[in-house]
Protein backbone atom coordinates (compact mmCIF):
# COMPACT_ATOMS: atom_id res chain seq x y z
CA UNK A 1 0.00 0.00 0.00
CA UNK A 2 1.09 3.76 -0.67
CA UNK A 3 1.21 6.94 1.29
CA UNK A 4 -1.82 7.61 -1.38
CA UNK A 5 -3.41 4.65 -1.08
CA UNK A 6 -3.84 4.99 2.47
CA UNK A 7 -4.89 8.39 2.58
CA UNK A 8 -7.65 7.66 -0.27
CA UNK A 9 -8.70 4.63 1.15
CA UNK A 10 -8.83 5.81 5.46
CA UNK A 11 -8.98 9.28 5.64
CA UNK A 12 -11.18 10.48 2.97
CA UNK A 13 -14.36 11.23 2.95
CA UNK A 14 -17.20 13.84 1.90
CA UNK A 15 -16.63 17.38 2.43
CA UNK A 16 -19.35 19.07 1.57
CA UNK A 17 -18.75 22.10 3.82
CA UNK A 18 -15.37 22.78 2.53
CA UNK A 19 -14.76 24.45 -0.98
CA UNK A 20 -12.15 22.07 -1.58
CA UNK A 21 -10.94 18.83 1.02
CA UNK A 22 -8.44 16.15 1.00
CA UNK A 23 -6.19 15.90 -1.93
CA UNK A 24 -4.69 19.19 -2.97
CA UNK A 25 -1.63 21.14 -1.85
CA UNK A 26 -4.30 23.04 0.42
CA UNK A 27 -7.70 22.64 1.32
CA UNK A 28 -9.94 25.42 1.13
CA UNK A 29 -12.25 26.79 4.03
CA UNK A 30 -15.37 29.59 3.63
CA UNK A 31 -16.50 30.91 7.06
CA UNK A 32 -19.63 31.96 7.45
CA UNK A 33 -19.92 36.03 7.54
CA UNK A 34 -20.06 37.57 10.93
CA UNK A 35 -17.72 34.24 11.90
CA UNK A 36 -14.53 34.11 13.56
CA UNK A 37 -12.45 30.85 12.97
CA UNK A 38 -11.46 29.10 16.07
CA UNK A 39 -7.99 27.24 15.52
CA UNK A 40 -6.88 24.56 18.13
CA UNK A 41 -3.93 21.87 17.79
CA UNK A 42 -3.73 19.64 20.30
CA UNK A 43 -1.46 15.74 19.89
CA UNK A 44 -1.52 12.67 21.65
CA UNK A 45 1.72 11.05 21.51
CA UNK A 46 2.39 6.80 22.63
CA UNK A 47 3.67 6.44 25.98
CA UNK A 48 2.59 9.85 27.11
CA UNK A 49 -1.04 10.10 26.20
CA UNK A 50 -1.74 6.79 25.37
CA UNK A 51 -0.17 3.06 26.03
CA UNK A 52 1.58 1.80 22.94
CA UNK A 53 -0.81 -1.43 22.61
CA UNK A 54 -4.46 1.19 23.12
CA UNK A 55 -7.15 0.27 21.67
CA UNK A 56 -6.89 2.28 17.57
CA UNK A 57 -10.77 2.79 18.01
CA UNK A 58 -10.94 4.36 20.99
CA UNK A 59 -7.31 6.28 19.65
CA UNK A 60 -9.04 7.52 16.76
CA UNK A 61 -12.23 8.80 18.61
CA UNK A 62 -10.10 10.29 21.64
CA UNK A 63 -7.98 11.81 19.23
CA UNK A 64 -10.21 14.01 17.88
CA UNK A 65 -12.42 14.37 20.91
CA UNK A 66 -9.75 15.86 22.62
CA UNK A 67 -9.78 18.65 20.16
CA UNK A 68 -13.54 19.37 19.76
CA UNK A 69 -13.26 19.52 23.37
CA UNK A 70 -11.69 22.83 23.05
CA UNK A 71 -14.21 24.13 20.71
CA UNK A 72 -16.32 23.26 23.27
CA UNK A 73 -14.23 25.23 25.61
CA UNK A 74 -14.60 28.17 23.10
CA UNK A 75 -18.45 28.37 22.65
CA UNK A 76 -17.40 27.26 19.31
CA UNK A 77 -19.10 24.92 16.70
CA UNK A 78 -16.89 22.75 15.68
CA UNK A 79 -16.42 22.27 11.33
CA UNK A 80 -13.11 21.15 10.14
CA UNK A 81 -10.04 19.17 11.33
CA UNK A 82 -6.38 18.15 9.43
CA UNK A 83 -4.82 15.08 11.04
CA UNK A 84 -1.23 14.58 11.28
CA UNK A 85 -0.21 10.93 11.76
CA UNK A 86 2.93 9.21 12.73
CA UNK A 87 3.09 5.79 11.90
CA UNK A 88 5.62 2.96 12.85
CA UNK A 89 3.90 0.77 9.80
CA UNK A 90 0.80 0.98 7.79
CA UNK A 91 -0.93 -2.03 9.31
CA UNK A 92 -4.56 -2.06 7.68
CA UNK A 93 -6.77 -3.29 10.27
CA UNK A 94 -5.16 -0.30 12.52
CA UNK A 95 -6.01 2.10 10.49
CA UNK A 96 -9.39 0.72 9.85
CA UNK A 97 -10.12 0.53 13.64
CA UNK A 98 -8.34 4.29 14.00
CA UNK A 99 -10.60 5.94 10.87
CA UNK A 100 -13.80 4.02 12.44
CA UNK A 101 -13.33 5.35 15.43
CA UNK A 102 -12.67 9.25 14.39
CA UNK A 103 -15.06 9.36 11.75
CA UNK A 104 -17.64 8.26 14.45
CA UNK A 105 -17.34 11.01 16.38
CA UNK A 106 -16.75 13.54 13.72
CA UNK A 107 -20.25 12.50 11.79
CA UNK A 108 -21.66 12.88 15.76
CA UNK A 109 -20.48 16.73 15.79
CA UNK A 110 -20.78 17.30 12.36
CA UNK A 111 -16.84 17.78 11.53
CA UNK A 112 -14.97 17.31 8.10
CA UNK A 113 -11.73 15.75 7.98
CA UNK A 114 -10.12 17.94 5.29
CA UNK A 115 -6.49 16.91 5.19
CA UNK A 116 -3.60 16.52 6.86
CA UNK A 117 -0.30 14.66 6.83
CA UNK A 118 1.62 11.19 7.04
CA UNK A 119 4.57 9.93 7.98
CA UNK A 120 6.20 6.89 9.48
CA UNK A 121 7.45 7.26 13.13
CA UNK A 122 7.10 6.61 16.12
CA UNK A 123 2.99 6.55 16.92
CA UNK A 124 2.12 10.06 16.97
CA UNK A 125 -1.62 11.77 16.55
CA UNK A 126 -1.90 15.46 15.74
CA UNK A 127 -5.15 16.97 15.15
CA UNK A 128 -5.90 20.61 14.31
CA UNK A 129 -9.27 21.53 14.82
CA UNK A 130 -11.06 24.56 13.15
CA UNK A 131 -14.54 25.66 14.17
CA UNK A 132 -16.44 28.92 13.88
CA UNK A 133 -18.21 31.46 16.64
CA UNK A 134 -20.02 34.28 15.91
CA UNK A 135 -17.56 37.74 16.27
CA UNK A 136 -16.72 38.27 19.77
CA UNK A 137 -18.57 35.77 21.43
CA UNK A 138 -16.08 33.12 21.94
CA UNK A 139 -15.51 32.32 25.31
CA UNK A 140 -11.90 32.96 26.52
CA UNK A 141 -10.31 32.49 29.83
CA UNK A 142 -9.76 36.30 30.32
CA UNK A 143 -13.57 36.95 31.42
CA UNK A 144 -13.84 36.20 35.10
CA UNK A 145 -15.13 38.30 36.97
CA UNK A 146 -14.74 38.40 40.96
CA UNK A 147 -18.47 37.52 42.49
CA UNK A 148 -19.18 35.42 39.61
CA UNK A 149 -20.46 31.61 40.70
CA UNK A 150 -17.48 29.18 39.27
CA UNK A 151 -19.42 26.11 37.79
CA UNK A 152 -18.09 22.49 36.33
CA UNK A 153 -20.22 20.03 33.80
CA UNK A 154 -20.41 16.31 34.75
CA UNK A 155 -18.67 14.66 37.26
CA UNK A 156 -14.77 15.62 38.06
CA UNK A 157 -12.24 12.80 38.81
CA UNK A 158 -13.48 9.67 36.32
CA UNK A 159 -10.26 9.52 33.86
CA UNK A 160 -8.06 9.78 36.54
CA UNK A 161 -9.64 6.87 38.59
CA UNK A 162 -9.91 4.76 35.79
CA UNK A 163 -6.13 5.64 34.84
CA UNK A 164 -5.34 4.71 38.92
CA UNK A 165 -6.75 1.64 38.56
CA UNK A 166 -5.26 0.64 35.18
CA UNK A 167 -1.75 1.91 36.98
CA UNK A 168 -2.52 -0.56 39.82
CA UNK A 169 -2.74 2.07 42.52
CA UNK A 170 -6.68 0.53 43.11
CA UNK A 171 -8.47 -2.03 42.61
CA UNK A 172 -12.12 -1.19 41.09
CA UNK A 173 -14.84 -3.70 40.56
CA UNK A 174 -15.44 -4.13 37.13
CA UNK A 175 -18.72 -2.34 37.03
CA UNK A 176 -16.98 0.69 38.86
CA UNK A 177 -13.81 0.23 36.17
CA UNK A 178 -16.44 0.21 33.56
CA UNK A 179 -18.19 2.99 34.61
CA UNK A 180 -14.99 5.70 34.81
CA UNK A 181 -12.66 4.08 32.19
CA UNK A 182 -15.41 5.48 29.46
CA UNK A 183 -14.33 8.92 30.81
CA UNK A 184 -10.70 7.98 30.15
CA UNK A 185 -10.64 6.45 27.27
CA UNK A 186 -14.13 8.20 25.00
CA UNK A 187 -14.74 11.60 26.37
CA UNK A 188 -17.60 13.15 25.31
CA UNK A 189 -17.00 16.93 24.25
CA UNK A 190 -19.28 18.92 25.82
CA UNK A 191 -20.05 21.33 22.69
CA UNK A 192 -23.72 21.67 23.08
CA UNK A 193 -22.90 22.91 26.28
CA UNK A 194 -20.38 25.90 25.19
CA UNK A 195 -22.89 26.81 22.24
CA UNK A 196 -25.30 26.88 24.89
CA UNK A 197 -23.02 29.10 27.47
CA UNK A 198 -22.27 31.56 24.95
CA UNK A 199 -23.73 35.42 26.06
CA UNK A 200 -24.08 33.79 29.50
CA UNK A 201 -20.21 32.20 30.90
CA UNK A 202 -18.11 35.07 31.37
CA UNK A 203 -15.00 32.42 30.84
CA UNK A 204 -14.52 29.14 30.08
CA UNK A 205 -11.96 26.49 29.78
CA UNK A 206 -12.08 22.37 29.54
CA UNK A 207 -10.69 20.34 32.16
CA UNK A 208 -7.70 18.24 30.67
CA UNK A 209 -5.03 18.93 32.97
CA UNK A 210 -6.99 18.98 36.35
CA UNK A 211 -9.49 21.15 37.98
CA UNK A 212 -6.76 22.99 40.08
CA UNK A 213 -4.76 23.60 36.92
CA UNK A 214 -6.98 24.63 34.55
CA UNK A 215 -9.16 26.77 36.40
CA UNK A 216 -5.61 28.36 37.40
CA UNK A 217 -5.68 29.16 33.64
CA UNK A 218 -8.66 31.28 33.91
CA UNK A 219 -7.31 33.01 37.00
CA UNK A 220 -4.15 34.02 35.77
CA UNK A 221 -5.63 35.35 32.53
CA UNK A 222 -8.44 36.93 34.64
CA UNK A 223 -6.41 38.50 37.28
CA UNK A 224 -8.71 37.18 39.93
CA UNK A 225 -8.47 34.38 42.78
CA UNK A 226 -11.12 31.60 43.23
CA UNK A 227 -12.69 29.69 46.48
CA UNK A 228 -13.64 26.49 45.54
CA UNK A 229 -16.18 24.43 48.01
CA UNK A 230 -14.57 20.93 48.13
CA UNK A 231 -17.71 19.35 49.52
CA UNK A 232 -19.83 20.82 46.08
CA UNK A 233 -17.12 19.09 43.73
CA UNK A 234 -19.33 16.52 42.23
CA UNK A 235 -17.69 12.97 42.66
CA UNK A 236 -18.74 10.20 40.50
CA UNK A 237 -20.16 7.27 42.55
CA UNK A 238 -17.24 5.47 41.85
CA UNK A 239 -15.02 8.02 43.67
CA UNK A 240 -17.56 8.89 46.33
CA UNK A 241 -16.21 4.96 47.86
CA UNK A 242 -12.92 6.71 48.13
CA UNK A 243 -14.02 9.53 50.19
CA UNK A 244 -10.93 9.03 53.31
CA UNK A 245 -14.29 9.46 55.65
CA UNK A 246 -15.16 6.31 54.65
CA UNK A 247 -11.68 4.60 54.87
CA UNK A 248 -9.25 4.34 57.75
CA UNK A 249 -6.60 6.29 56.85
CA UNK A 250 -3.38 5.34 55.56
CA UNK A 251 -5.86 2.82 53.24
CA UNK A 252 -6.87 6.24 51.71
CA UNK A 253 -3.94 7.49 51.33
CA UNK A 254 -2.44 7.95 47.22
CA UNK A 255 1.44 7.49 46.96
CA UNK A 256 2.47 9.29 44.25
CA UNK A 257 -0.06 12.43 45.31
CA UNK A 258 2.52 13.46 48.21
CA UNK A 259 -0.29 13.33 50.96
CA UNK A 260 -3.39 14.16 48.97
CA UNK A 261 -5.95 11.24 49.18
CA UNK A 262 -7.16 9.70 45.89
CA UNK A 263 -10.05 11.24 46.39
CA UNK A 264 -8.87 14.82 46.45
CA UNK A 265 -6.38 13.88 43.20
CA UNK A 266 -9.14 12.72 41.30
CA UNK A 267 -11.09 15.65 42.28
CA UNK A 268 -8.80 18.09 42.20
CA UNK A 269 -5.76 17.17 40.15
CA UNK A 270 -6.64 14.26 37.97
CA UNK A 271 -6.56 15.17 34.08
CA UNK A 272 -8.40 13.86 31.10
CA UNK A 273 -12.00 14.53 31.76
CA UNK A 274 -13.09 16.65 29.10
CA UNK A 275 -15.60 18.76 31.35
CA UNK A 276 -16.03 22.57 30.96
CA UNK A 277 -15.51 24.88 34.28
CA UNK A 278 -16.64 28.27 33.74
CA UNK A 279 -17.59 31.24 35.36
CA UNK A 280 -20.99 33.32 35.48
CA UNK A 281 -22.86 36.39 37.14
CA UNK A 282 -24.45 35.09 40.51
CA UNK A 283 -27.76 36.28 38.07
CA UNK A 284 -27.56 33.48 35.87
CA UNK A 285 -27.98 30.59 38.31
CA UNK A 286 -31.55 29.86 37.16
CA UNK A 287 -30.61 30.17 33.63
CA UNK A 288 -27.96 27.16 34.95
CA UNK A 289 -30.33 25.10 35.67
CA UNK A 290 -32.38 25.65 32.21
CA UNK A 291 -28.95 25.48 30.39
CA UNK A 292 -28.37 21.84 32.52
CA UNK A 293 -31.80 20.20 31.24
CA UNK A 294 -31.29 21.52 27.85
CA UNK A 295 -27.86 19.36 27.17
CA UNK A 296 -29.04 16.90 29.85
CA UNK A 297 -25.75 17.33 31.33
CA UNK A 298 -25.19 18.28 35.68
CA UNK A 299 -23.68 21.70 36.07
CA UNK A 300 -22.53 22.16 39.47
CA UNK A 301 -22.02 25.11 41.43
CA UNK A 302 -18.27 24.32 43.06
CA UNK A 303 -17.20 27.59 44.31
CA UNK A 304 -16.99 31.64 43.61
CA UNK A 305 -14.11 34.18 41.71
CA UNK A 306 -13.15 36.58 44.49
CA UNK A 307 -10.64 39.25 44.28
CA UNK A 308 -6.91 38.71 44.13
CA UNK A 309 -4.89 35.95 42.50
CA UNK A 310 -5.26 32.93 45.31
CA UNK A 311 -6.81 29.48 44.75
CA UNK A 312 -8.11 28.51 47.96
CA UNK A 313 -10.42 25.07 48.37
CA UNK A 314 -12.25 25.08 51.48
CA UNK A 315 -13.25 21.84 53.25
CA UNK A 316 -16.82 21.86 54.96
CA UNK A 317 -15.38 23.44 58.42
CA UNK A 318 -13.74 26.53 56.47
CA UNK A 319 -10.09 25.27 56.67
CA UNK A 320 -8.38 25.24 53.35
CA UNK A 321 -7.26 22.42 51.82
CA UNK A 322 -3.56 22.58 50.53
CA UNK A 323 -2.91 18.93 48.00
CA UNK A 324 0.65 20.00 47.22
CA UNK A 325 -0.70 19.15 43.78
CA UNK A 326 -1.20 20.57 40.81
CA UNK A 327 -2.64 19.18 37.19
CA UNK A 328 0.04 17.45 34.58
CA UNK A 329 2.95 19.82 33.13
CA UNK A 330 4.63 18.00 30.89
CA UNK A 331 7.87 19.09 31.45
CA UNK A 332 8.28 19.75 35.09
P1 LIG B 1 1.86 17.52 0.37
O1 LIG B 1 2.86 16.74 -0.39
O2 LIG B 1 1.34 18.72 -0.33
O3 LIG B 1 2.29 17.76 1.79
P2 LIG B 1 0.62 15.15 1.09
O4 LIG B 1 1.17 14.22 0.10
O5 LIG B 1 1.19 15.16 2.45
O6 LIG B 1 0.58 16.59 0.48
O7 LIG B 1 -0.93 14.86 1.25
C1 LIG B 1 -1.77 14.73 0.13
C2 LIG B 1 -3.17 15.14 0.50
O8 LIG B 1 -3.67 14.24 1.48
C3 LIG B 1 -3.25 16.52 1.13
O9 LIG B 1 -4.47 17.11 0.71
C4 LIG B 1 -3.28 16.25 2.60
O10 LIG B 1 -3.97 17.26 3.30
C5 LIG B 1 -4.01 14.93 2.65
N1 LIG B 1 -3.64 14.08 3.80
C6 LIG B 1 -2.43 13.56 4.08
N2 LIG B 1 -2.46 12.80 5.19
C7 LIG B 1 -3.74 12.85 5.65
C8 LIG B 1 -4.42 12.29 6.75
N3 LIG B 1 -3.82 11.49 7.65
N4 LIG B 1 -5.73 12.56 6.89
C9 LIG B 1 -6.36 13.36 6.01
N5 LIG B 1 -5.79 13.90 4.94
C10 LIG B 1 -4.49 13.67 4.76
MG1 LIG C 1 2.31 16.82 3.36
Amino acid sequence: MTEFDLIRRHFTRATPSAALGVGDDAALLQVGSGMELAVSTDMLVSGTHFFPDADPFLLGHKALAVNISDMAAMGAQPRWATLALALPEADEAWLEKFSAGFFALAQQHGVELIGGDTTRGPLNLCVTIMGEVPQGKALRRDGAQAGDDIWVSGALGNAALALAHLQGRVQLAAEDFAACAAALHQPAPRVALGLALRGVAHSAIDVSDGLLADLGHILESSNVGAEIYFDALPAPDALRAFAPASLDGEAARYSRAGGATLFQHCLLSGGDDYELCFTAAVARRAEMEKISAQVHLPLTRIGSIVAGSDCVVRAADGSSINIGESGYDHFR
